[in-house]
């Protein structure tokens, strides 16, 4: 039996390389596959797909991109779904503390102590979402291999560059807008699609916590619009107070209630 390829296009969205260079056999989660274990990518080669995967020792933060981003949506989803006096008790991070008694959660990144360690750890977080968009991104449009993406590729796979991740500040308490039983998405429908064509920009939201990338260099012409995008959200009462180009880490509120930096 012919073994099955992860393949539409015969090019990596990460590396643009093709057979027999590289191989697709293994199959691509779009989305780490503990948030979400359906969404299966092509175009994704297998030494890619190990790359995001696999941690790195020679790394200031040997953590995977995957292992971040996991982390950062579960432990959000455990907050959310905290719903019982004993359920905090299985909580098990790597990278957060929390605290009953206060309710909050607390990142083990020290910006004080270690600065290059909580700045590499915060580039990786963005490495991360910018992954899971492109091959979400992909997986739905088969437009992924397009050139407008090649910043991207080099930020996400090269570690090269650097691309701007706004975060919508949440006031004191987070509201649940999917339903966090299913698997976690990030969703695309024509207006988000028109979005991305014309204005460069892409409004990622998963488990209550809200990000706005610069998807293309249309963005950057574009700013004042997604400001004002954004402000609608903040201006319509809702639990948004800010709209901020995220920095540090411990800028996203992961908790139910603030907690300090
Ligand atoms: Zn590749």
């Amino acid at each position: 039996m012919r073994k099955i390829e992860y393949l539409k296009k015969g090019q990596c969205i990460w590396c643009l390389l093709s057979k027999p260079i590289v191989k697709f056999k293994t199959k691509p989660h779009t989305i780490p596959r503990t948030l979400n274990n359906e969404n299966i990518g092509f175009d994704i080669c297998d030494s890619c797909n190990s790359f995001f995967g696999t941690d790195n020792n020679g790394s200031i933060v040997s953590y995977s991109l995957d292992k971040i981003s996991k982390e950062f949506f579960n432990v959000h989803k455990f907050l959310l779904t905290n719903k019982n006096s004993e359920s905090w008790k299985e909580f098990k991070s790597q990278f957060f503390n929390y605290y009953h008694k206060s309710g909050k959660l607390k990142i083990k990144v020290d910006y004080i102590r270690n600065p290059s360690y909580a700045n590499e750890f915060t580039r990786k977080f963005k490495r991360g979402i910018y992954n899971m968009f492109l091959q979400e991104y992909h997986r739905i449009t088969e437009n992924g291999l397009d050139e407008k993406f090649n910043k991207i590729r080099e930020f996400v796979r090269n570690n090269n560059g650097d691309i701007p991740l706004y975060y919508l500040v949440s006031n004191n308490g987070i509201r649940l807008t999917e339903n966090i039983d299913e698997p976690l998405e990030i969703h695309f429908n024509d207006l988000s699609l028109k979005i991305i064509d014309n204005y460069g920009y892409y409004h990622f939201t998963m488990t209550g916590l809200n990000f706005y990338l610069f998807v293309t260099d249309k963005a950057y012409e574009n700013i004042d619009f997604i400001e004002k995008e954004a402000n609608k959200l903040i201006g319509s009462g809702f639990v948004f107070i800010d709209f901020i180009e995220l920095k540090r880490i411990n800028q996203i509120d992961f908790t139910l209630n603030n907690w300090g930096i």
